[in-house]
């Protein structure tokens, strides 16, 4: 039987975003917490509709430990709404950690960035592996979770496409810098060869993940600039400043590796999971 929005409790209000508002909702029967987001659709077109019901159906099957889990959709016909139902991250968002941290005067531990590191890149390779042609393409804080655990949960993707008006079958062409530029706000974590205007590929990724591990060091973006040109000169250009100095060498070089220019020698994310480094860090946590 579907599920029906009366299946669930409403337990308050999360955050609004761009495309809709999260709510801390509660499955009646089993007593469950789940985060659902309410998206009108009232606007669409009934094949951007389809669209998003199917790409929520595909979000469905991807099952990872570092992925933000999605479980049902609701289609609310009365008030023109889709409910799609996920996991719900204790933690909150990345976006937002690095925003405390800045408040507080304070740096995240190294420990807990290597294992950022580790876990997205996880979710990366789930997302890359063969016969799933899921490219994420909106790598940013905003869109790292976190659960009870400090784990990493990669969450929000596929969606923005869909919800704006990017061409619906365009998966990995030429729209897609236009989509960063448009749908993503400031684009800093759009890799040169996208800025360029080349096909977005999966070494775009690593770039993106390069940028955010960077940001938890630093608490800002590697490169960022108030207007749009200047931004993407930097990106090009690739120079950043080193990660504050209590971090090890090891982590700026590993930063350095992701930020390479050239996507042909940038590190894929088998390079990054199979690296000395990552691979030591992995093997030190409790
Ligand atoms: P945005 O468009 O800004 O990404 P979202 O609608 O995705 O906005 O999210 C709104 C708020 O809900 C954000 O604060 C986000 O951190 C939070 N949120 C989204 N998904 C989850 C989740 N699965 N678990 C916990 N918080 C979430
Ligand atoms: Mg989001």
């Amino acid at each position: 039987m579907p599920e029906r929005i009366e299946d669930y409790e409403v337990l308050g209000i999360i955050g609004t975003g761009s495309f809709g508002t999260c709510y801390k909702v509660r499955k009646r029967n089993t007593s469950h917490v789940f985060v659902w987001k309410a998206v009108d659709y009232g606007s669409m077109s009934e094949e951007r509709k389809k669209l998003l019901v199917s790409e929520v159906n595909l979000l469905r099957e991807l099952r990872h430990p570092n992925i933000v889990r999605y479980y049902d959709r609701i289609l609310h016909k009365e008030s023109a709404t889709i409910y799609i139902i996920m996991e719900w991250c204790v933690g909150g968002d990345l976006a937002t950690m690095i925003t405390k941290c800045k408040r507080n005067n304070t740096y995240l531990e190294e420990a807990f960035i290597w294992r950022a590191l580790y876990q997205t890149s996880r979710a990366l390779q789930a997302c890359h592996s063969p016969g799933r042609p899921v490219l994420h393409r909106d790598i940013k804080p905003a869109n790292l979770f976190l659960d009870s655990d400090f784990n990493i949960k990669l969450g929000d993707f596929g969606l923005a496409r869909i919800l704006t008006n990017a061409k619906d079958d365009d998966k990995e062409d030429e729209n897609d810098s236009l989509y960063a530029q448009t749908v993503v706000g400031t684009p800093y974590y759009m890799s040169p060869e996208v800025v360029k205007g080349s096909k977005y590929n999966r070494k775009s990724d690593v770039w993106s993940l390069g940028c955010v591990i960077y940001e938890l060091c630093s608490l800002t973006p590697p490169f960022s600039s108030g207007n749009i040109k200047s931004l993407t000169t930097r990106i090009k250009g690739g120079r950043f400043e080193r990660i504050p100095s209590h971090y090890s060498n090891e982590l700026q070089q590993m930063i350095t590796f992701m930020l390479t220019v050239n996507h042909e020698i940038r590190p894929s994310i088998e390079t990054i999971l199979h690296h000395p480094s990552v691979v030591t860090h992995i093997a030190t946590w409790s």
